[in-house]
C-alpha cells in the first residue's frame, strides 16, 4: 500500500489532515479529525492499561514549557542539533544527511564535514530548484520562547516529556518511598522544529510521546513482572547486521541485549505494538550502531516497523546510565541520590582526619571552619593534605590535623540510579496501525476496503442501523444506542443509503459489529449482529446486547 493511500482515505474520513489548510498549512502540523482523536486516544488508553496498571508505574503531567536551566542540564540546549545546507539559489533549508539517504551506508551519524565531503563528493544539489548547497551548519531543534512580561526568561517547548521525570525525581522517589526499582510514565506533546518534516504523521514539529522512565540500582537491572514476557520471541539485528528470531530471555543470556530489564521492556514494547494492530510480521528491533549509539548509553534498540516509507522507528529503548540524573545533580546541585541499606550493617577499618582547630583559627581566620569540613571529608594524603576551599586549592601542614584509626559500621551507600528508557512516537505508531491493517479488497467487482483494527483501539465499536427509515424502527434503534453508550461502547448510528452500503462505511473506519434493528426487532426484542472480520450475522435479545458485545471487546481485545 502508498502512502499516499493512506493520506487521502484518512482525511476523507476523518482520520488526520494538514492543519491550517485555509492560510496555505504550515509543514509538520497535523490535525486529527473525529475518528483519529478517538483512534489516538484508544491508543494512549491502551498504553495506560500496560505500563501503569499492569506494571504498576506511575503517571506525571509536567509542563510543557521549561526554562533555559532545564535544557542546559539536559543537553538538548548544546547538542540537539541536526546539520542544515540552504540552497544558496531558493533559499530552501535541507536536512543534510536526508540529502544523502541512499548515497552513504548511514548519513545520520555523519559529522558537519564529513556530511560536507559526501555532499561534495556525490554531486547531490537542492532537491527543490538544483542549486548550489551550502556547507552543512548544526541547528538546534528546539522551540525557543520567553516566559513572563518584560525582559523574562528564556524558555522552550520541550523536544521530549522525559526531562520532567528526572527534573522531579526526588519528589518522585519519595512517592516510591525510595525503594528501588521504580517506573515514572508521561504521555504528552513534543516539540522540535524540524528542518525537513516529511512522511506525514512520521516527522512533524509538534507530536505525541509516551515515554516511561524506570529507575534501577546500577547492579540489579531486573524488572519483577510478566515472567511470560521473556519467552516473547523478537526479531533481532544486531549492531553487526545479524538477523535472528529469538526469545528476550535467550538473548539477554547470549549477551545480543545487554541486560535483563532492557529486553523485558523491549518485549512490553512489541506486546502493546501487536496489541494495538502493528503487524507482526513486518515489525523488528534494530540495535544502535556505536557511532549511532548516544556516548552515555550501554545499549540501545529501536522497535522499527516496515512501511510503504521503509523500517520506520517507532519506538526506542535505551538503557541510558546515570546521565540523565547525574546531569541534573550536577546542574542544580539537587542531592538526588538513593540510600540503600545494606541487608547488614558492614564494620570497616577507617582512618579518618580530625582537623585541630586551634591551630587552623590563626592560619586560616575567616576561612578556618571550611577548611576544618574539607579536612573531614578528605582521604588521608600519602605526602601533602591539598583541600578545595571556595575555588582555592590549599596545602594543609600535618600539624593542623591528626590521623585517628578505627571501625566505622557502615549501614549502606548512596547510589545515583540507572535508567531504562521505552520512548514512543505515538504518531508512528497510530500511523502504522493505519497503514497495516487497511486491507483494500473488491467486493462485487467494486473496490472494497476494510479496517481491520482491533477492536478496542477502533474509534467506534458498534455501528446502530435502524433497517429502513420508518419511524417506529428509529426509535428502536436509538433507544438501543442509548443503551450502548451507557454501557460505556462508543457508538454510532447510520440511517441513510442501503444495508449494503452503510455496512461498507462501517467497515471502512474499522467499525468491529454492526447491529441492525428490523421488524422483528419490534415483535422479538432481538437484533442482528454483524461481525467485521467474519460478516457472520447473528440474533441477540435487545436486552442482552450491551453485555454481549462488551464481553466480545473484552475478549477480542489485545
Ligand atoms: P527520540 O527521542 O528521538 O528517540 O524520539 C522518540 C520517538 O518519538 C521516536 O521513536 C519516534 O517514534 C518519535 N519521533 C521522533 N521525532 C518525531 C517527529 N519529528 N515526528 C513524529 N514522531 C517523532
Amino acid at each position: 500500500m502508498d502512502a499516499e493511500t493512506v493520506h487521502s482515505f484518512a482525511k476523507r474520513r476523518g482520520f488526520y489532515w494538514p492543519s491550517y489548510e485555509i492560510y496555505g498549512g504550515s509543514a509538520g502540523f497535523y490535525d486529527y479529525g473525529p475518528l483519529g482523536s478517538a483512534l489516538l486516544h484508544n491508543l494512549m488508553e491502551h498504553w495506560r492499561r500496560l505500563y501503569i496498571i499492569r506494571e504498576g508505574m506511575y503517571e506525571i503531567d509536567s509542563p510543557s514549557i521549561g526554562p533555559e536551566d532545564v535544557f542546559k542540564a539536559s543537553g538538548h540546549l548544546g547538542e540537539f542539533t541536526d546539520y542544515l545546507t540552504t540552497c544558496q539559489g531558493c533559499k530552501a533549508g535541507h536536512r543534510a544527511d536526508h540529502l544523502l539517504e541512499g548515497l552513504e551506508k548511514n548519513p545520520d551519524a555523519l559529522e558537519a564535514d564529513e556530511l560536507w565531503t559526501a555532499l561534495k563528493e556525490h554531486g547531490v544539489k537542492c532537491p527543490r530548484c538544483g542549486g548550489e548547497l551550502t556547507e552543512p551548519e548544526p541547528f538546534n531543534l528546539m522551540f525557543g520562547t520567553g516566559i513572563g512580561a518584560g525582559k523574562g526568561k528564556k524558555g522552550y517547548l520541550r523536544p521530549e516529556t522525559a526531562q520532567a521525570m528526572f527534573v522531579a525525581f526526588s519528589n518522585l522517589s519519595q512517592q516510591a518511598r525510595k525503594k528501588l526499582p521504580f517506573g515514572v510514565v508521561q504521555i504528552g506533546k513534543g516539540y522540535r522544529n524540524e528542518i525537513s518534516p516529511r512522511q506525514g504523521l512520521l516527522r512533524q514539529r509538534e507530536f505525541h510521546m509516551a515515554e516511561a522512565e524506570i529507575f534501577f540500582h546500577p547492579d540489579e537491572k531486573r524488572w519483577e513482572g510478566d515472567e511470560e514476557l521473556m519467552r516473547t520471541q523478537l526479531k533481532l539485528v544486531d549492531q553487526n547486521g545479524e538477523d535472528r528470531a529469538m526469545a528476550a530471555g535467550e538473548a539477554t543470556d547470549k549477551g545480543i541485549i545487554r541486560g535483563e530489564a532492557l529486553a523485558y521492556f523491549m518485549a512490553l514494547t512489541q506486546q502493546f505494538l501487536v496489541d494495538v494492530g502493528v503487524d507482526p510480521t513486518r515489525l523488528r528491533f534494530r540495535q544502535h550502531l556505536q557511532d549511532e549509539m548516544a556516548h552515555y548509553a550501554a545499549d540501545c534498540w529501536d522497535a522499527e516497523a516496515l512501511l510503504s516509507y521503509g523500517w520506520t522507528e517507532l519506538v526506542g529503548v535505551a538503557d541510558r546510565g546515570s546521565y540523565d540524573l547525574s546531569q541534573h545533580i550536577a546542574h542544580s546541585g539537587e542531592d538526588m541520590g538513593v540510600f540503600i541499606a545494606y541487608p547488614e550493617p558492614r564494620k570497616e577499618h577507617r582512618i579518618r582526619l580530625v582537623p585541630d582547630l586551634k591551630k587552623l583559627g590563626p592560619l586560616y581566620r575567616g576561612k578556618a571552619k571550611m577548611v576544618a569540613r574539607a579536612i573531614e571529608d578528605a582521604a588521608p594524603p600519602e605526602g601533602e593534605l591539598m583541600v578545595e576551599v571556595d575555588g582555592e586549592t590549599i596545602a594543609v601542614p600535618d600539624t593542623c590535623y591528626v590521623k585517628e584509626e578505627g571501625e566505622v559500621v557502615i549501614s549502606g551507600e548512596r547510589i545515583v540510579p540507572h535508567v531504562i528508557e521505552p520512548s514512543y512516537g505515538l504518531d508512528r505508531v497510530f500511523y502504522t496501525v493505519l497503514e497495516h491493517n487497511l486491507d483494500i479488497g473488491e467486493k462485487g467487482g467494486e473496490e472494497y476496503r476494510v479496517l481491520r483494527l482491533p477492536p478496542d483501539v477502533a474509534p467506534v465499536q458498534v455501528g446502530i442501523f435502524p433497517l429502513m427509515t420508518k419511524p417506529e424502527l428509529e426509535t428502536v434503534a436509538k433507544e438501543v444506542m442509548t443503551v450502548l453508550r451507557k454501557s460505556g461502547l462508543a457508538t454510532t448510528y447510520d440511517g441513510s443509503g442501503s444495508i449494503g452500503r452503510r455496512y461498507a462505511r462501517a467497515d471502512e473506519v474499522g467499525i468491529p459489529w454492526c447491529v441492525t434493528i428490523d421488524y422483528e426487532s419490534l415483535d422479538g426484542k432481538d437484533v442482528t449482529v454483524r461481525d467485521r472480520d467474519t460478516a457472520e450475522q447473528v440474533r441477540i435479545p435487545i436486552a442482552e446486547l450491551g453485555e454481549h458485545l462488551c464481553s466480545l471487546l473484552r475478549t477480542r481485545s489485545g
